[in-house]
C-alpha cells in the first residue's frame, strides 16, 4: 500500500479495546465513558481484518489500546496473529502495555511469537506512579517487567515527559534502563481528548529542551537505529543503552510515517492527529471481502500529509476530540 505522498504503509497498530485498568491523567478523564460493547468487533473479526492488511503488505502489527492485556481472551488473537510471524508473512508482532498484567502474560506472549514489547512507565516513584495513573500500582508493573525480561522479551520503556511530574527523573530512568538492558523512549504529551481539569499547557515539556539538558550530563551519540516507529535514537555513552525521542510537537516525522491505526470498532484512522477515518466494520460484516479491500485502499488514498499538534496559550484544548485510548499509542 502506497499513500498519495509516496509513503509505503507497512505498519498497522490495532487498538483491541478502549478500556484500561489505569486512568493516566494525560490520557483519560477519571470518569471516562467507553464504547458500547455491541459496537466492538469480536476477536475473530479483528483477526479477519488484520489478515486483510497482511494480505496487502503490512509487515508489522502492534496491539495497543486501552490496555490490550485486559481484553478477554486476548491471547487467542495474539496466538493467531503469531502464526503469521511463523510463516514469515509478518516481520513482527508486538504490543504496547502498561505492564499491569505482564506477570501472567509474559511467557505466553513469548510462546506466541512476540519478541519485543513496549511498556509505558512514567516514573519509578510509587507515590508519583499512583498519582499519574490514578489506579495503578508500581510494584505490579515492575513485577511484570521482570517477568517479561525472564521470559526473553526485549523491553522498551516509554515515558511521557510531564512538566513538574517526572522531569526530575529522566536521569534515574536512563540509569535504570541502562542497568536492566532496556531501551527508553521519551514522548511529548499530545493534545488528544478532554482530560478534565488538567491543562495540557501545564503538562507539556518540549523534548528539544530536555535533550539539551540531558546532553550536559550524558554523552548522547546520534545513531542510525530505527525501530520502525517514530522515535529518533541516540546511544547513551555511559550506559550503552539507546534513548529515543518521540517529538510529535517540536519535530514531527510525518514524512516517514508508515502507519495506520485500526480501532476495536473497526474504524481505520490514517493519522493519530487527524479525525478522518473509514469504517471497515460494515463491509466486514456484510461478508464482502472485496468491499473491505476497496475500503482499505480508498482510506490509504486519503492518508493526510501529517498532523499539526500545537500546545500553547492559544491552543489549550485538544487538537482531536478522541482520547489516545481509542486509537492507542
Ligand atoms: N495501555 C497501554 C499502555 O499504557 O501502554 C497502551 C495504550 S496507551 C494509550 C499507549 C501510550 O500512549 C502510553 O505510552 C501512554 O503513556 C501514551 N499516551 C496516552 N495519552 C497520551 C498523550 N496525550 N500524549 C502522549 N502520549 C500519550
Amino acid at each position: 500500500m502506497i499513500d498519495p505522498f509516496g509513503r509505503f504503509i507497512s505498519y498497522l497498530r490495532v487498538s483491541v479495546t478502549d478500556r484500561c485498568d489505569f486512568r493516566c491523567v494525560y490520557c483519560m478523564a477519571e470518569d471516562m465513558s467507553f464504547l458500547p460493547k455491541a459496537d466492538i468487533l469480536s476477536l475473530e473479526e479483528l483477526e479477519h481484518l488484520v489478515g486483510s492488511f497482511i494480505a496487502k503488505g503490512v509487515r508489522k502489527i502492534r496491539l495497543t489500546g486501552g490496555e490490550p492485556l485486559v481484553r478477554r481472551n486476548i491471547l487467542w488473537l495474539i496466538e493467531r496473529l503469531g502464526r503469521h510471524v511463523e510463516t514469515g508473512a509478518l516481520d513482527e508482532l508486538t504490543l504496547t502495555t502498561n505492564g499491569s498484567q505482564l506477570d501472567r502474560f509474559a511467557a505466553p506472549l513469548y510462546a506466541a511469537g512476540v519478541r519485543r514489547i513496549n511498556v509505558s512507565l512514567d516514573t519509578l516513584d510509587p507515590i508519583k506512579f499512583a498519582a499519574v495513573t490514578r489506579w495503578g500500582k508500581l510494584d505490579s508493573v515492575l513485577r511484570g517487567i521482570e517477568a517479561a525480561k525472564r521470559a526473553g522479551l526485549q523491553v522498551k520503556i516509554n515515558t511521557v515527559a510531564l512538566k513538574g511530574v517526572n522531569d526530575d527523573e529522566f536521569d534515574r530512568l536512563i540509569g535504570w534502563c541502562g542497568v536492566e538492558g532496556f531501551d527508553l523512549s521519551l514522548i511529548e504529551v499530545m493534545p488528544m481528548g478532554e482530560i478534565g481539569e488538567t491543562a495540557r499547557l501545564d503538562q507539556y515539556l518540549p523534548l528539544s529542551a530536555v535533550r539539551r539538558q540531558l546532553s550536559q550530563i550524558w554523552s548522547l551519540e546520534e545513531i542510525d537505529y530505527q525501530s520502525g516507529g517514530p522515535a529518533r535514537y541516540v546511544r547513551v555513552g555511559e550506559t550503552g543503552g539507546r534513548l529515543g525521542f518521540i517529538t510529535p510537537l517540536t519535530h514531527n516525522f510525518c514524512e516517514s510515517c508508515n502507519r495506520v491505526r485500526l480501532t476495536c470498532t473497526g474504524r481505520l484512522y490514517m493519522c493519530l492527529g487527524q479525525e478522518d477515518a473509514t469504517d471497515l466494520r460494515a463491509p466486514l460484516r456484510s461478508g464482502d471481502a472485496q468491499a473491505v479491500g476497496q475500503a482499505i485502499d480508498e482510506a490509504i488514498g486519503r492518508k493526510p500529509k501529517g498532523h499539526d499538534f500545537i500546545i500553547d496559550r492559544a491552543h489549550r484544548g485538544p487538537a482531536v476530540p478522541r482520547h489516545m485510548s481509542v486509537t492507542g499509542g
